[in-house]
């Protein structure tokens, strides 16, 4: 029997190992000169721009919430469609999460949507890019420079990713990524804030740790309340180790996604009545490859056989809005019904870069199997 097929893997190298074990020896383990250098490589990796690590991807996207000002009263558009941290952020600030449908073909917030939802109260938009595709990028800038907006691009799962020839990251307003296990880029728990200038940098570094800054008599001063974000060096130096293979593995996610599509076949959606992601090898780095389970097919059912087979499955997302803590702010179903349906029939398939084509290839006839009729 072949072994269990889990639905991600990370892929820690050698040097890497050494490079944590060094850290240990070294008497200084936490937030130190290896967090600096992951920033200073992770700001030139997108362009020079300012950026600020932290100890998970959801402060993140907090504190940029925070930086700009957002709280009660302030409304801030989401996807339902995602890791339940893209709306619980908004309340941790206070704010009012609103939901707007996703578009069933990307899966990614409809930004029609989006904007029907706006109103004199909006203050940011959120936008998250699952499985690793962007949203159409020019026209969430247009409609956050329409409506003067913030944008927390929640990028958790979109490190290597592109819109054309720019790195996701490289330009924007806030983009927040996740350096969580199961990210292309892991530091174990962590996540970076891309930032637009120094007095936002400065602002990051307060609110990542107790709101401390350094002024006054005793070199100390705290004026607001922070929190307790901040990467360690060992972290920083399993993110300085993956960094620099970080183009091979994007480029090795798109090829084992081809392969999906090639051994799937043409006519997969045809005879199956499953949805396939839409075939983009130059923006996405195929942080995931999804498909979507026809109607009737129970998607615990699936897993089950999915399973039988040594393969592992993963869900991502439920809706948001029907969890209950949402749903005691009053979202019901019916509210959003693509990303209802989509959210109860999306299925994670096995992708990561150390799975072989033969890997692809079994859990294709699994599929298969599972759907037969
Ligand atoms: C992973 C993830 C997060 C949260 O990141 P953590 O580092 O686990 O806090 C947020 N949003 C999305 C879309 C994610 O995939």
């Amino acid at each position: 029997m072949s072994a269990f097929l889990p639905f991600t893997k990370p892929s820690i190298d050698v040097a890497t190992i050494a490079a944590v074990a060094e850290v240990l020896r070294s008497g200084w383990i936490t937030s130190g000169p290896k967090v600096l250098e992951f920033e200073r490589q992770l700001s030139t990796y997108f362009g020079g721009r300012l950026v600020r690590c932290f100890n998970s991807g959801t402060c993140t996207m907090e504190i940029a919430l925070r930086i700009a000002g957002i709280g009660p009263g302030d409304e801030v558009i989401t996807t339902p469609i995602s890791w339940v941290a893209t709306a619980n952020v908004i309340l941790e600030v206070g704010a009012t999460p609103v939901f707007a449908d996703i578009d069933p073909i990307t899966r990614n917030l409809d930004l029609d949507q989006a904007e029907a939802a706006i109103t004199a109260k909006t203050r940011a938009i959120i936008p998250v890019y699952l499985s690793g595709l962007p949203v159409d990028m020019d026209r969430l800038y247009g409609l956050a420079a329409k409506y003067r907006l913030r944008v927390v691009e929640d990028a958790a799962q979109a490190i290597g990713s592109s819109w054309g020839n720019r790195r996701i990251g490289s330009f924007g307003d806030f983009v927040s990524f996740s350096f969580q296990a199961n990210k292309n880029l892991t530091t174990a728990e962590g996540g970076c804030l891309v930032l637009n200038n120094e007095s936002e940098a400065r602002l990051a570094e307060k609110y990542r740790l107790q709101g401390v800054t350094r002024s006054g008599l005793d070199g100390m001063e705290v004026d607001v309340a922070g929190g307790k974000f901040n990467m360690t060096d060992i972290s920083a130096a399993i993110g300085l180790g993956q960094l620099p293979h970080l183009e091979a593995v994007t480029a090795r996610r798109r090829e084992l996604a081809r392969h999906y599509f090639a051994v799937l076949g043409e006519d997969f959606e045809k005879r199956t009545g499953a949805q396939l992601p839409p075939g983009d090898f130059r923006n996405s780095n195929w942080h995931m490859f999804q498909i979507v389970l026809p109607e009737g097919v129970i998607r615990a059912e699936f897993m089950e056989k999915m399973k039988s087979r040594d393969i592992g499955c993963g869900v991502h997302y439920p809706p948001i809005h029907l969890f209950k803590l949402y749903r005691a702010l009053g979202f019901r179903e019916g509210m959003f019904p693509v990303a209802e349906s989509v959210g109860r029939r999306i299925v994670t398939l096995p992708l990561f870069p150390a799975m072989s084509e033969a890997d692809v290839e079994r859990v294709c006839v699994a599929v298969r199997e599972a759907l037969q009729k």
